[in-house]
């Protein structure tokens, strides 16, 4: 039935279900790290706590017309918010129009929706919570019946995906004394192998590798830290995992064709 739908109009209700999903999404990562329950109560202004009524809950339009502030207590309510919910319609979209309809759809979105959430708690509180990590393990090996990458590419995965980055943070820990990966780092990595398989996972680590010493060297550069801050990795792996999920099989036909003579 949905193929009957226009494109434009299929697009569309793809980014508003996306943007509520974002919306869930903003719930998850304020109360997790806070240990709080992510259905109940309903949403409420986490400064005087006055529960929100249906209109001040519309995705992005809602922080818009509210000019970003709460209408009792007139706190400011995070950029987060609309951010989140904008980037997962976003989201949403792009994978509709770029996998279509089925089950390797239901697949990405489930896990980019695990990276967006990871992304921003690691941002704020330097924290993956289990809560979504191990699950995530198990919800992408059972996907991967179905579709891609395949149950075996998928278990090498998480287990090669985990351990690379158990392997790093011991040898790091070994040579520096201190800790510079956690172990939400390494279950992070076992979840994106579980959804990508082993290729894409060691993809995402290069990309994450990457992008996180650059930002690291343009930080130290401006002079914003230290050598010693601790960038969330967690945050990195996201990125890298976005990437390799979309572009990542095109990126490793051209590497290997690179190292051909
Ligand atoms: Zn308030």
């Amino acid at each position: 039935m949905i193929d009957l739908l226009p494109p434009g109009v299929a697009l569309a209700f793809a980014a508003a279900f996306g943007a509520v999903a974002g919306s869930f999404l903003n719930v998850i990562i304020y109360r997790l790290p806070l240990d709080k329950s992510v259905v109940w109560p309903s949403s409420a202004c986490p400064h005087c706590g006055r529960e929100l009524s249906w209109y001040e809950n519309i995705p992005v339009a809602s922080w818009l017309a509210l000019g970003a502030r709460c209408r009792t207590c007139r706190a400011s309510i995070s950029a987060r918010y609309p951010f989140v919910e904008a980037l997962t319609a976003v989201m949403f979209a792009a994978a509709w129009w770029y996998y279509g309809p089925g089950v390797l759809l239901a697949s990405r979105l489930v896990l980019g929706c695990a990276l967006i959430a990871l992304f921003a708690i690691d941002l704020e509180h330097h924290l993956l919570p289990n809560a979504i990590t191990l699950p995530g393990i198990v919800v992408g090996f059972v996907f991967s019946f179905f579709a891609e990458p395949g149950w075996v590419a998928s278990l090498i995965g998480a287990i090669a995906g985990g351990g690379v980055l158990f392997g790093i943070a011991e040898a790091y820990y070994r040579v520096r004394r201190e800790e510079g990966l956690g172990m939400g780092d390494v279950k992070m990595l076992a979840m994106v192998g579980a959804f990508l398989g082993w290729r894409l996972a060691l993809v995402t680590l290069m990309l994450a590798s990457l992008s996180g010493s650059l930002v690291g060297l343009l930080l130290i550069v401006s002079q914003r830290a230290g050598m010693k801050y601790a960038l969330p990795f967690g945050t990195f792996i996201a990125i890298g995992a976005a990437v390799a999920a979309s572009v990542g099989p095109a990126l490793l036909d051209w590497y290997l064709r690179m190292l051909q003579p």
